[in-house]
């Protein structure tokens, strides 16, 4: 890489932004994150560059996991505010950096804890049941998270005489009334802007063209659960379809005979798939379906970020210490790590 060339263009959230980088930027990255004792955690739909750099990748709740458990005094999370956020409610004590705050959730700003007290004042009583994909003054108002695997039993651990708030996500919050039949849940109207690349018809259309291909559904995150929804429904032959954590997803891509593999998720996964298995084709349901957000954190950025320890994620600490309930109540509810590993 010639020194001071461009070679990033942040096109879509960020277009005047243009990274350049060093030629030993790699090895800068890494050696300051040994000098200032910090771990690079990414999500799995970051930047391929991001990804390869990182001390780990995984998805927000493994990675929050991962945030508590290492020794690193700072946590440098190449993903979204909220996940960010998550890591400083599990590690309070530790340092977290996120390489450019700016980059946000449409899920989880779909509802602020303003709406969520007033959606509570109207219905004394209720539990309110809340996706990791929300701020976390959203998580302090809240009884109990859940992930997309345990969204179900969360609910079903609630007496049934008990109405429910659910939100952010309306297609995970449907999908969990269908499979519980629970009529006393209000579900808040929110969704993932990325999940419109991942329709009920192209979904359709693309399982019919690629009759022997198999579909991957990692619903973590909002941008596909919509999937998870169509899929519940019957759009698409159950027998082709493989609901996955991150985990099962890549040992999956490993096992399997089918040539190629149709992904409805963040495009962002198919580098772990490819580089789990090379020699399947691994197409995203729809190329648009791309976070913006996630895109935000470009190579540079985690230079500046690493160099002068910005951007922080700070929060109050009885905001943190009421949300880190809400969170310790989803991990002791059925197995959250399910699509979380
Ligand atoms: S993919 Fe959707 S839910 Fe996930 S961070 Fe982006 S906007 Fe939020």
């Amino acid at each position: 890489m010639a020194q001071g060339a461009p070679v990033y263009a942040a096109s879509m959230a960020d277009p005047v932004d243009i990274d350049v980088l060093p030629s030993d930027w790699r090895e800068q990255v890494l050696q300051l994150a040994e000098e200032k004792d910090a771990v690079i955690l990414a999500h799995n739909y970051q930047l391929p560059e991001i990804q390869d750099i990182a001390h780990h990748t995984g998805d927000s709740l493994g990675l929050s996991r991962v945030a508590a458990e290492v020794d690193a005094s700072t946590i440098v999370f190449c993903g979204v505010h909220f996940m960010a956020e998550s890591a400083k409610i599990l590690s309070y004590d530790k340092t977290i950096l996120i390489p450019d705050e700016r980059a946000g959730c449409s899920l989880a700003e779909t509802i602020t804890a303003d709406q969520l007290r007033a959606w509570k004042a109207e219905h004394p009583g209720a539990a309110v049941v809340s996706y990791v994909n929300t701020t976390a003054a959203v998580k302090a108002e809240t009884d109990i998270c859940c992930t997309s695997s345990n969204a179900v039993e969360v609910v079903q651990s609630i007496p049934a005489d008990q109405e429910i708030l659910f939100c952010p996500d309306q297609f995970l919050g449907a999908h969990v009334q269908r499979l519980t039949g629970r009529e006393n849940m209000h579900i808040w109207m929110g969704e993932c802007h990325v999940h419109a690349g991942i329709n009920g018809a192209d979904l359709k259309d693309r399982v019919e063209a690629e009759p022997d291909a198999e579909l991957f559904v990692h619903p973590e995150c909002g941008c596909a659960t919509s999937a998870l929804y169509l899929v519940g429904a019957g759009v698409v032959p159950e027998a082709r379809t493989k609901i996955l954590s991150t985990g099962g997803m890549i040992a999956a891509a490993r096992e399997t005979s089918a040539s190629t593999v149709l992904v409805a998720t963040e495009t962002g996964m198919i580098h772990q798939l490819e580089k789990a298995a090379p020699e399947v084709n691994f197409e995203p349901v729809n190329r648009a379906a791309v976070c913006k957000y996630m895109k935000m954190i470009t190579p540079s950025k985690l230079l500046r970020s690493l160099k002068t320890g910005t951007d922080e994620v700070t929060l109050d600490r009885d905001i943190a210490d009421a949300a880190r309930q809400s969170v310790e109540r989803m991990v002791a509810i059925g197995t959250p790590s399910a699509t979380a590993e």
